[in-house]
């Protein structure tokens, strides 16, 4: 034994300082006081950010200094509604019968890269086949380049309710798919099918609470689930650690969702007094995804780009959202930021920021919803969605000055992950 630890002590490599990377920042946003700094300099050691000091720190030898002196530097961005596995096209629907899980993994790998150049650092994928599970890992272990990915995997619906995957399908294909590939009826099911998404690695449970602009079936906003069956998944959700995120166009299921204890609304289009109280009394979060409703709305002029059940709602639904999104945020709704990408093109996600602003919400507050508030939603503010001391490195520049001119939000010059720098333009 002694023999064995004079060895280990032989083999310890010698410790050297580890190398500092120093980013000289023009501009930086302190999302948690919502101001913005000016010549500051953020040290990174391994993948996490060591220190935060005034002016532009002078580097020794070993140190790596990156130059973002003309850039608005930030924390790493989070997206809380994203669908890494597919993108919309006018082929969307036929894909469920001619694509296979490796050509939804295939083109996730790119619509993953685009978002991290994009400086989504995070996102929260609400729902897929399961393949974004695998996504995840795979990132993780940095076989694909991407973001964090904190996923629902298969979102849980009811029968023929949004996100039955056989919804529109003809009989002899539609089957009668049960809690394991997410769909449930009655408080039991609805139980195991939250224990299925612990089973199969997911990150968080989505429930598809009311109808829905894309799928095939009438409404986009009846209630689809009653609040006996959501309270036993909001109940089953916590014995495993997972929060909840609910999917809502309509009032009532709105109502039914945010008294069952869900942590937000996804999309939330009909909010009406009563609910917008309510999410304030439970302190729900909600989510506005105003870029998907004014995408689906354009796609929908399209003749036949959607099927003719989905028309009609995309052209209702779409455009209401950022009226919704004005009010709730005059009201005092808790905001994080989100963008169904997926419903539109991904990497385009910094387009909800201008409709953000356009809709009242002020540039720092709407940044603040993409790092502090998000990584609230999400969990993880502990280690993500601000520049500080003994957080991960997750940092992002931009070109120009978004409190000026929103649209910059899309100039991304400078990424990095982890302490990894995946992103620097070329001055
Ligand atoms: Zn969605």
């Amino acid at each position: 034994m002694r023999k064995l630890i004079a060895l280990l002590l032989v083999s310890l490599p010698v410790m050297v300082a580890a190398q500092r990377t120093i980013l000289h920042c023009g501009k930086l946003i302190d999302v948690v006081n919502g101001s913005v700094l000016t010549e500051q300099s953020i040290i990174i050691e391994g993948n996490k950010i060591s220190d935060i000091q005034k002016g532009y720190i002078k580097a020794v030898d070993t140190d790596k200094v990156i130059d973002l002196k003309q850039t608005t530097v930030m924390p790493g961005l989070i997206d809380c509604h994203v669908h890494m596995e597919s993108e919309t096209n006018p082929n969307r629907y036929l894909e469920a019968f001619t694509m296979n899980p490796a050509d939804y993994a295939y083109q996730s790998v790119v619509f993953s890269n685009r978002t991290l150049m994009a400086g989504f650092t995070s996102v929260r994928d609400l729902g897929g086949s399961g393949v974004n599970i695998a996504l995840r890992n795979a990132i993780n272990k940095k076989i694909i380049v991407g973001p964090r990915v904190f996923t629902a995997g298969k979102s849980i619906a009811t029968t023929g309710g949004h996100a039955d995957p056989t919804n529109g399908y003809r009989r002899d294909l539609m089957g009668d798919p049960g809690p394991a590939a997410g769909v449930a009826n009655g408080p039991d099911e609805c139980r195991q099918a939250v224990r299925q998404r612990y089973k199969e690695g997911s990150d968080l449970i989505k429930i598809t609470a009311s109808g829905g602009v894309l799928s095939v079936a009438k409404s986009g906003e009846n209630p689809q689930f009653t609040e006996a069956e959501i309270t036993a998944i909001v109940e089953t959700a916590k014995d495993y650690g997972f929060r909840v995120a609910a999917h809502c166009h309509g009032a009532e299921a709105m109502k039914r969702a945010v008294r069952a204890g869900v942590n937000s609304i996804e999309h939330g289009t009909y909010m009406d007094d009563e609910v917008i109280s309510l999410m304030k009394q439970h302190g729900t979060w909600f989510v506005p995804t105003i870029i998907a409703g004014k995408s689906v709305a354009d796609s929908a002029k399209k003749p036949g780009y959607y099927p003719d059940l989905v028309t009609p709602k995309a052209l209702a639904i779409g455009p209401k959202i950022q009226g919704t999104f004005a009010k709730a945020y005059k009201e005092g709704v808790k905001i994080a930021f989100g963008t169904d990408a997926g419903v539109y093109a991904h990497g385009k996600n910094y387009m909800e920021f201008v409709y953000m602003n356009e809709a009242g919400m002020p540039m720092l507050k709407a940044i603040q919803s993409a790092t502090v508030s998000a990584a609230e939603l999400i969990g993880v503010y502990d280690q993500l969605g601000s520049i500080e001391k003994g957080k991960l490195a997750d940092i992002i520049a931009v070109d120009g000055d978004p409190e000026k001119d929103p649209k910059v939000m899309g100039k991304v010059s400078f990424v990095m992950k982890d302490g990894v720098v995946y992103k620097k333009a070329e001055k």
